[in-house]
């Protein structure tokens, strides 16, 4: 740990998904050990700041804002002050709780991408993937349910049985249906 004091630190940890609470499951594996670390630092004279970010894009966050008839950004918004506020209750206290959607986060991705685009890291590729007429949009595994082709069992993700285990393959799944 020595070696930390001679230099600045930024601390992240992993970011929530801004469509449902925060539990106690994420504070002990996730806030509350870098928060340690955080303070431990500060204590010892490191320069040190703490980032992290509620996560505003994906499949799950578009559905559950179309539920509630919101607008997935305003949505979005309104986890990110809850989180804040919910850690806030908790004494973790970030130096920066952006959110992956600020204008600041989009510009720096599309740097990296372009960047990987540019030396040939990004390739088009043909995929199979379930498509739900009703919705009319392309499901993501967790939104394609359907029976194990091993045990049988009803209602299973299409890309893991909870009942045996089993690991499956896009197309695996009997009886696929759009889980929303
Ligand atoms: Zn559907
Ligand atoms: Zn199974």
């Amino acid at each position: 740990m020595d070696e930390l004091s001679t230099q600045d630190v930024i601390i992240t940890a992993a970011l929530p998904y801004a469509y449902d609470d925060l539990h106690l499951g994420h504070v002990a594996s996730t806030h509350l050990p870098p928060d340690i670390l955080y303070r431990y630092l500060k204590l010892k004279g490191t320069k040190v700041i703490q980032v992290c970010a509620s996560d505003d894009f994906g499949t799950p966050i578009l559905i559950a804002a179309e539920k509630q008839g919101k607008n997935p950004s305003e949505y979005v918004a309104g986890w990110n002050v809850r989180f804040k506020e919910d850690l806030g209750r908790l004494g973790i206290v970030y130096d920066l709780f952006d959110r992956t959607s600020s204008p600041e986060n989009v510009e720096l991705v599309q740097r990296f991408f372009t960047k990987l685009n540019e030396n040939g890291y990004i390739f088009v590729s043909e995929i199979n993937q379930f498509y739900c007429e009703y919705d009319l949009k392309f499901l993501p595994d967790r939104y394609v349910k359907g029976k194990c082709p091993y045990c049988g069992t009803e209602e299973q993700y299409s890309d893991v049985c909870e009942n045996c285990g089993r690991t499956l393959q896009p197309g695996q799944i009997l009886n696929p249906h759009c889980s929303i």
